[in-house]
């Protein structure tokens, strides 16, 4: 009896989880059964994956303008400013914390050393800007000019020569470029100033604030039926990759080490450090909390993105481990913009690995370098799939290796990502089960006072 209340309590994990092991499954006997897989057919073997990721990123931007604009606006400006300390201190002790333990790990470890950077391949990446454009771009992207551009647009900085012959570095021009991803940075500060503004107005501006909360009621509503569909389009999602790999073996027979490397430092910071962190701060049952992240962390890894899977980790988090709706709606979406752990640890651990492949000796001031740029990298690293490997470049850049060499690791990045991802989705969801638990007093002060605030008027 036990056992079927246990399945059928946890049906939608199990099946998440159970459409991972399953996708993989379907792949690798697709694979056995024919190893020439054009492009098109593994897209029509993904086709109900894409549908489901399409639907699932339908939800993002609205979901985090209502979440945080409503949650911003029902917390008095003493509470915002205080949940929202808490959630930052948390946000930059532990991305750090992953950074140190990133380092620890691959210097102890060293799994670059005595490669001869074999699996060099042709160079897919290349940067002209530095890191000071990079940190620059990020700030700029803080202030989009205006809303409807940030849903669609991302500020880049861009080094371009018109003149193709002429190779003279002061006749480059910097330019800014757009590309067409969602600034979901923008959209988060801009929706705090939203919800502060309106949270400030008060009954003056009712009406906005309450079309805000219903909205956010509305996506709700539709994430609990998105999340329905999850099992079966993470299945299709996990069968296409495994299709689209490079072949194992030969990957890890070079890269095995790193891999593992990067593994043993997410598995340390998911299951050691932020467990205990916790625990400290909360005395509360770590792994109890874990266990009822089960779904968002299968969404994580079958995404490989923690802004697709924010809808189910708030969802996660509210029904399954009561934690106040107000603080995981202010709290998750900024975590899965910049809170990063998993990211951090890999943008250090990768570049260190890629320094010993290189030879290049690193002194104490290169690794405090490495230690800075990389959270700051975890942070500009948007919560889609595979954007480490794009803000890699700025701690490459730091040390003096090339931008090309992120090639190096390129044959095992998708797959690492959906590991790091599914930490990084761990950070937020500890981070807002903190924040909630040292909160409790002004929460309940706050209730108090909107009881009375009410009686008061009728
Ligand atoms: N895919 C990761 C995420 O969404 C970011 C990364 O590439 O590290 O959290």
């Amino acid at each position: 009896n036990k056992v079927v209340h246990f399945f059928k309590s946890n049906f939608l994990t199990l099946a998440t989880f159970g459409g991972v092991v399953i996708g993989a499954a379907l792949g690798f006997i697709l694979r056995g059964v024919k190893d020439d897989w054009t492009e098109r057919e593994i897209m029509y073997v993904g086709f109900v994956g894409d549908v489901f990721l399409r639907m699932l990123k339908s939800l993002i931007i609205p979901l985090i303008i209502s979440c945080l604009v409503s949650a911003i606006a029902s917390l008095d400006l003493t509470l915002s400013k205080r949940v929202a300390a808490r959630a930052i201190a948390y946000y930059l002790t532990t991305t750090f914390a992953a950074v140190v333990l990133g380092i620890v790990i691959v210097v102890t470890i060293r799994p670059g050393v005595g490669s001869d950077g074999q699996s060099l391949k042709n160079s897919t990446v290349s940067s002209d800007t530095t890191t000071v454009d990079t940190l620059l771009d990020l700030v700029r992207n803080m202030f989009p000019p205006n809303i409807i551009e940030a849903c669609i647009f991302q500020h880049q900085t861009q080094l371009t020569n018109d003149d193709e012959n002429n190779t003279d570095i002061y006749s480059y021009s910097i330019s800014t470029k757009t590309t067409q991803t969602t600034n979901i940075l923008g959209l988060v500060v801009a929706s705090t100033v939203i919800g502060i503004a309106l949270g400030q107005c008060g009954k003056e501006t009712e009406t906005i604030a309450n079309f805000f909360h219903n909205l956010m009621a509305m996506m709700m509503k539709i994430t609990s039926w998105v999340i329905r569909l999850s099992p079966i389009g993470i299945m299709f999602l996990v069968a296409s990759e495994i299709l689209e790999m490079d072949d194992l073996a030969s990957v890890m027979s070079s890269l095995g080490k790193y891999f593992m490397t990067v593994l043993v430092g997410l598995f340390i910071q998911g299951f050691v450090v932020l467990p205990l962190l916790y625990f400290l701060l909360t005395k509360k049952n770590p792994f109890t909390f874990v266990k009822c992240l089960g779904q968002a962390l299968a969404t994580a890894f079958g995404t490989a993105s923690s802004t697709a899977t924010l809808p189910i980790t708030i969802k996660c988090l509210e029904e399954k481990l009561g934690i106040d709706p107000r603080i995981t709606r202010f709290t998750l979406p900024i975590g899965a913009t910049i809170n990063m752990d998993g990211t951090a640890l890999y943008e250090a651990v990768a570049a260190i690995y890629i320094a010993q492949v290189r030879g290049m000796a690193l002194d104490i001031g290169k690794i405090i370098a490495i230690s800075i740029t990389a959270t700051a990298a975890s942070i500009g690293a948007a919560g889609i799939p595979q954007a480490g490997l794009v803000t890699m470049v700025m701690v490459l850049d730091t040390i003096g290796l090339p931008a090309e060499d992120v090639s190096l690791i390129l044959a095992v990045d998708w797959l690492l990502d959906r590991f790091r991802t599914a930490i990084n989705v761990m950070g937020d969801a500890f981070g807002s089960g903190i924040v909630h638990y040292r909160s409790q007093k002004e929460l309940q002060a706050l209730k108090a006072a909107t009881a009375a605030d009410s009686t008061d008027s009728s």
